[in-house]
């Protein structure tokens, strides 16, 4: 079966979204189609400006919008700058902000290792985690926020080891967490107790 060209796009688009597969991103064009022509108004707006007005901020790789040149966290007097807590992605950052008892800093690395092949990982940035760990002379500790699961343990595991010449503390999330379970989807008092247990 063949769909008009621009239908056919706008599939394959949302195909290559996470957990989407060609016959959900079909329903989704038809249903914008016959159904919701304001949200698929909405819809085409707000990509758009996810292109034109979010930026990421060059200290901790989070997203923001605004004028200036830093994220309202790294900008925020009242941040702990002694705590630098790292996560695999945005998604993760949020579930933890929206804990609110962590005060310190954050670092979005990109994602988690899979497989300890480092030219696997290109995308992820090791690089720029140095340079801020270094650059920042008050940090005192880093927690490594990542998810109970084999992928989220081997990143630990080398960050462990990158990040240890560096004279800092070095913690992970406490226990609490199920194995395999993921941070963003994680109830707020399992959350809370997982940060505050970290050792
Ligand atoms: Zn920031």
């Amino acid at each position: 079966m063949t769909y008009p060209p621009s239908v056919q796009k706008l599939i394959d688009a949302f195909s290559k979204l996470p957990g989407v597969g060609p016959r959900t991103a079909a329903r989704y064009v038809f249903y914008l189609m016959n159904h919701d022509a304001a949200a698929a108004d909405g819809l085409a707006d707000a990509v758009s400006a996810l292109k034109r007005r979010v930026k990421t901020c060059r200290l901790c790789f989070n997203v923001f919008e605004s004028e200036k040149e830093i994220c309202d966290v790294c900008a925020s007097a009242r941040r702990n700058n002694k705590l630098l807590c790292i996560v695999a992605n945005e998604t993760d950052l949020a579930a933890i902000e929206a804990v609110q008892t962590y005060d310190g800093l954050y670092f979005v690395l990109g994602g988690t290792m899979t497989g300890i092949k480092k030219e696997n990982h290109k995308n992820l940035r090791f690089k720029e985690l140095e340079q801020r760990v270094k650059n920042n002379h008050a940090l005192k500790e880093v927690i490594l926020g990542f998810n109970p699961t084999v992928d989220g343990q081997t990143t630990i595991m080398y960050l462990q080891r990158q990040l240890k010449p560096h004279n800092v503390k070095i913690s992970r999330l406490g226990l609490g967490l199920p194995v395999g379970a993921e941070l963003e989807y994680a109830d707020e008092e399992t959350l809370a107790s997982a940060i505050s247990g970290r050792k």
